[in-house]
């Protein structure tokens, strides 16, 4: 933990903690596992989406700040207000989008989890170390002149799938690329297509605990990628007019056999980041995994906090209840972590 961090913990009432959190992406089950967990909740909200959060009885926050924009969290203004309410940041996706990765550090207000951990997930080259360096499987990258088979071009910052593309060849590669505004281009990736099923585990690692809890599992809906083979389009078809913009999740469980696979793939990623940047990743994470049929695990993506796809279960998922009697959200486990760290005068060990 950064010095000024831990001396602005010291000097904190944690007696009197306030969770707080942007109102976007999975803020309904992070207050609402606050509050069931003793502590009160702070949303930081422009005016418009306001009304929404208000209007949840159970998850709503206890109170607001404002803002014109969400940039503004670090600003002076709001950055004393939450120091002054004794306030523990939860980063989520939009989170990290809204304030943007080179912010993040700066703020001084403590936050939930390794901020680390989110520069390694934006990263994409430290993104591929911390996942190989895990055991895990990537799927290959290649220069637009390796292209071979069906392979992906995405862009650096994409956000929910946007702007990706599919390409058989170098040729069809260019005549794609530019279509694309020199502004969007920006940097891209082209990676190996992998044909298998998308499954995304939820993990929450907790080192109060010392343990690996694998809470839930989904899927993105995207569209119009899914919904394209309702068409039965050949393959020039499909590539010219596919996109995968994020959209919903659906419920997933795997085969109970495979499930050894994946609580290694997590256990990977916990052990390369505590070598990579200690202490490593604390709280919530996610692998963005594709199943092939020879039950191979390739991960493209981690998420290194809270991904909404953890909204499935706010009750609880089919696997969060062989950890716990109650119904454990991912919202709600965070602030388990964050009483138990409490109770325990242990808050510096999962603060950054
Ligand atoms: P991303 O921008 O990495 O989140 O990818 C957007 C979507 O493209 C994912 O949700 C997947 O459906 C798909 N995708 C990404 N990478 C691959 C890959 N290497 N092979 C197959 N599908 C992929």
């Amino acid at each position: 933990m950064r010095g000024d961090i831990k001396r602005i913990l010291q000097e904190y009432d944690t007696n009197n903690l306030v969770l707080a959190t942007i109102c976007s992406h999975s803020a309904l089950q992070i207050f609402q596992g606050a509050k069931k967990e003793g502590f009160k909740t702070l949303g930081i909200c422009t005016e418009g989406r306001k009304k929404f959060y208000e209007s949840f009885p159970l998850a709503k926050p206890d109170e607001f700040i404002i803002v014109d924009s969400y940039r503004d969290i670090a600003s002076s203004e709001v950055e004393g207000e939450l120091l002054e309410k004794n306030a523990i940041l939860i980063p989520h996706g939009s989170f990290v989008e809204y304030v943007g990765a080179e912010n993040i550090f700066s703020l001084k207000v403590p936050f939930f989890g390794n901020r680390e951990a989110l520069e390694w997930e934006a990263d994409r080259e430290k993104e591929r170390k911390w996942l190989e360096k895990a055991g895990i499987r990537m799927p290959k990258e290649m220069r637009e002149e390796e292209i071979e088979g069906i392979c992906i071009v995405k862009f650096y910052g994409a956000k929910g799938g946007k702007g990706s593309f599919i390409v058989k060849s170098k040729e069809e590669f260019n005549a794609k690329i530019t279509k694309i505004g020199t502004e969007e281009k920006g940097r891209y990736t082209i990676q190996e297509y992998i044909i298998g099923l998308r499954y995304y585990p939820h993990f929450f690692y907790s080192p109060i605990l010392d343990r690996l809890e694998l809470l839930g599992i989904d899927r993105r809906d995207e569209n119009n990628i899914d919904a394209l083979p309702r068409l039965g389009l050949s393959y020039d078809e499909l590539s010219e007019i596919a996109t995968y913009v994020v959209t919903g999740n659906i419920p997933l469980i795997l085969r109970e056999s495979l499930l050894t696979k994946v609580m290694e793939m997590g256990e990977g990623v916990v052990k390369s980041s505590q070598t990579l940047f200690p202490p490593g990743i604390i709280g919530p994470f996610c692998l963005e995994a594709i199943c092939t049929d020879d039950l191979e695990f390739i991960v493209f993506e981690i998420s290194a906090r809270i991904v909404a796809g953890t909204n499935l279960y706010p009750r609880g998922s089919p696997y969060s209840c062989y950890y716990f009697e109650e119904e454990m959200s991912m919202g709600r486990r965070i602030a388990r972590e964050i009483r138990l760290a409490k109770e325990r005068e242990e808050l510096e060990k999962i603060i950054s």
